[in-house]
């Protein structure tokens, strides 16, 4: 196993007009983890994970991918072909096709090649959406219009999207955000099995759900590095439990 890390940010900083939302960072992700990134609002964490995918350029620091590119210059989608891929809250699924055509889709990319894959595409191809919709538990609702899904089950397909582009390093913002307790709780287990694949980093506010998990903790506030941990040597942490108070 690797020792490298997939991801190694240094001293990250990206400004607008002037005012620094994420302003020396440092992070640092082994292949395999997943990582939690909290930290109370306005810490910079969505910001974070901006200039990891390359929507918002750092005005300076390094970001390391793979140990081999520095990513810090380069476009969103360029980043997006070296196999970083972006969930926002949002679900960006086409809601007037089927699940099942949403992820054919995701595996093409682009629609034009879509027609063309349609014509050709190989028993591999479909044995590949199957499995994945297996893994986020959407078989049952393969020809379901995906405007009809409920809000889990449309987070769970834009997930499966993002995993038919194979990215070794996925970044979700508040994924379980607005979902019921089983919804969380199902979402727990596809991360379970996302990382034993790939590398995880999840911008969360609801503790529960992170403690839920035996995983370092990273916590940013004011665009800086906190504290990096376990959940319970990050609450048990002076500094931290300070800027939560009123949390
Ligand atoms: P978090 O995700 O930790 O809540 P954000 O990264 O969303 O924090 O925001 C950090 C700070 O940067 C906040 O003060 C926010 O208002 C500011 N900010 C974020 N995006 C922009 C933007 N596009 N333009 C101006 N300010 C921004």
């Amino acid at each position: 196993m690797s020792t490298a890390p997939i991801l190694s940010c240094e001293k990250v900083t990206v400004a607008f007009d002037g005012f620094k939302a994420v302003n020396g960072m440092d992070l640092q992700l082994m292949p395999g983890e997943l990582r939690f990134l909290i930290g109370p609002n306005g810490a910079g964490k969505t910001t974070m994970l901006d200039v990891i995918c390359g929507k918002v350029k750092a005005a300076s620091g390094t970001l390391r991918f793979m140990n081999e590119f520095d990513i810090s210059r380069k476009k969103e989608y360029e980043i997006a072909e070296l196999g970083i891929g972006r969930k926002f809250q949002a679900p960006s699924i086409f809601v007037g096709l089927t699940v099942y055509e949403n992820l054919e889709l995701a595996m093409s990319q682009n629609r034009s090649v879509w027609a063309t894959l349609r014509a050709t595409m190989s028993r591999d191809e479909h044995t590949r959406i199957m499995r994945q919709l297996d893994m986020i538990g959407l078989t049952h609702r393969a020809n379901t219009v995906a405007g009809g899904l409920s809000h889990g089950e449309k987070q769970w397909l834009e997930i499966g999207m993002m995993l038919m582009q194979e990215p070794s390093l996925l970044l979700l913002d508040e994924p379980v955000a607005g979902m019921t307790d089983t919804e969380t709780e199902k979402t727990g287990e596809l991360l379970q099995e996302i990382i034993k694949e790939r590398t995880v980093v999840v911008v969360e506010h609801d503790m529960d759900f992170v403690r839920s998990f035996a995983t370092k903790v990273t916590v940013m506030h004011e665009g800086k590095l906190l504290k990096e941990g376990t959940m319970q040597e990050v609450q048990e942490d002076e500094v931290v439990s300070e800027v939560y108070l009123g949390h």
